[in-house]
């Protein structure tokens, strides 16, 4: 048997380093066995999934060094390799699921759905469907459905009025963690295919998994309540599953869940920061794995060559940004002279980089070593700030406060990051604030350029690119005495009162 792995992202967002660990390790683990690895793309969401995501997480992957055997971007011979492009395949397994049996069409209206809902939790129920439709005769469904009426496919679990004589308990066999037990009442009859048409994640990652010869399914442990669902759907489908294997979360150092509320989560911030991409994959596989003799650094090679899965410790390994920080200087500091200077051209001292900055810059220089000062903030990390520098003639300190957090907002909503689009939001954040918008730019500006006097903020902001912009915004909120959670949900809710969060998702 040829081992066989995937990375399955949703393009819904910024390339997480979470998704960038998964793949990873399910990168070692096909390569330490002679097996091929597939990027595959989930983007069943169509209202959050967005091709520009889907760009950003190729290109951060690879730039990390990660290469698939196959995926949409290099074909392969079990493709289309975007779940967008498969609609046909997963009506037609639907479809089989339908005749024998194991599943069946739900006309229930959202208001019922909502109601039932309620009720379950005012009742302290595990909220989920309650087999309504599960027993519509053939007849009555067909009726419906020619009469029009929209409909879901969900599938049938074991659980009294839906599916009976199957055990109450679940068995998950699960690489690291052994067996899991859940019970079948935990288990939603989850919608496989919407009114509309598309699947759900669950009838499309297992339709997947097995077309695509996928053998093992390492993937993070807040998968493992999807378990059941998938193990029911491969047993319908008559198909063997794949090796199941749920890889623990990233934590922050607090050992809270890594979110980007505490930590920056996003790849682009580390590549725009200057992080090299062999330390980063260096410091993710030491994520809950360690090498046999336990020293720190090592590259994708050693990795492979050493690699045991078994060695995955469960406790939540974390992400320290500190410690990267530590690592990444180790793989600096062996840079030869000429690799070093590369890496400086790559990374923000080249033409692409600078040339939208050259119209701002010049007019204000009298000699070319004018332009380090000016443009120091350019090819920085966090600038260093000081409270004082946020003083405002008009702006009270806790209003400056709230415009870097209302733009922090605004901008990690953001589909594309350009001149125009950050002008647009720049304006409506401000006018929906009741600002000018020379008020609302000051702190961004202060906070953005570390200092009070630089050239245009947007063009800046536009160039740095939304991570090292929103990572600024942060440490000046900081600066300034951060944000308690109180006053966070107190403005949040004024934040999407102003109307102005369209496309935004804060994290919750
Ligand atoms: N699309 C899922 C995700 O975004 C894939 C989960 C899985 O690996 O099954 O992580």
């Amino acid at each position: 048997m040829t081992v066989r792995t995937r990375i399955a992202p949703s393009p819904t967002g910024d390339p997480h380093v979470g998704t960038a660990y998964v793949a990873l390790f399910n990168l070692a683990f096909a390569r330490a066995h002679g097996g091929q690895f597939l990027l595959r793309i989930e983007d069943t969401d169509l209202v959050r999934s967005t091709p520009e995501s889907e760009q950003m997480i190729l290109d951060s992957l690879r730039w990390l060094g990660l290469e698939w055997d196959e995926g949409p971007d290099v074909g392969g011979p079990h493709g289309p390799y975007r779940q967008s492009e498969r609609g046909e395949i997963y009506k037609q397994h639907t479809q089989v699921l339908l005749d024998k049996g194991h599943a069946f069409r739900c006309f229930c209206s959202k208001e019922r759905l909502d109601t039932l809902r309620a009720e379950q939790m005012a009742a302290q129920k595990t909220p989920g469907y309650d087999g309504h439709c599960a027993h519509l005769s053939a007849d009555e469904v067909a009726r419906r459905v020619a009469a029009g009426e929209p409909s879901v496919v969900r599938m049938k679990v074991p659980r009294p009025g839906c599916l009976e004589g199957e055990g109450a308990i679940c068995e998950i066999d699960d690489l690291l963690r052994g067996k899991i037990e859940i019970p079948w009442e935990q288990v939603d009859m989850q919608v496989l295919m919407k009114a509309d048409g598309m699947p759900t994640y669950h009838l499309a990652n297992v339709v997947d998994d097995h077309l695509m010869q996928i053998t093992h399914v390492l993937r993070g442990e807040e998968w493992i309540s999807s378990a059941p669902k998938h193990k029911l759907l491969y047993q319908y489908f008559g198909w063997d599953m794949p090796v199941l294997c749920h890889l623990p979360l990233l934590r922050n150092p607090d050992k809270s869940k890594l979110s980007k509320r505490k930590n920056p989560t996003s790849i682009n911030y580390y590549r725009r920061m200057g992080f090299l991409p062999e330390a980063m994959l260096n410091y993710l596989g030491r994520m809950g794995w360690s090498m046999p003799d336990e020293r720190e650094k090592f590259n994708f090679a050693d990795m492979v060559a050493n690699f045991d899965l078994m060695r995955v410790s469960l406790g939540g390994p974390v992400f320290d940004v500190e410690k990267l920080r530590w690592l990444n200087g180790q793989w600096m500091r062996e840079l030869t002279p000429e690799q070093f200077v590369s890496r400086l051209k790559d990374w923000a001292f080249n033409e692409a980089y600078f040339a939208p900055l050259v119209s701002h810059i010049q007019g204000r220089t009298e000699v070319l070593s004018d332009v380090a000062p000016l443009a120091a903030f350019m090819v920085s990390g966090l600038p260093k700030l000081e409270r004082g520098q946020f003083a405002h003639k008009s702006l009270g300190e806790e209003q400056v406060v709230k415009i870097l957090q209302f733009a922090t907002w605004r901008f990690e909503g953001m589909r594309r990051w350009g001149k125009d689009e950050l002008s647009a939001e720049v304006n409506a954040l401000a006018a929906a604030m009741g600002l000018k918008m020379r008020d609302f730019l000051a702190p961004v500006f202060v906070a953005v350029s570390g200092s009070a006097s630089s050239f245009s903020v947007l063009d800046a902001m536009a160039v740095l690119g939304s991570d090292l912009t929103r990572a600024r915004l942060r440490h000046a909120v900081e600066i300034l005495g951060g944000v308690s959670k109180k006053q966070a949900k107190e403005w949040e809710k004024e934040y999407r009162g102003l109307g102005a969060d369209t496309e935004s998702e804060t994290e919750g």
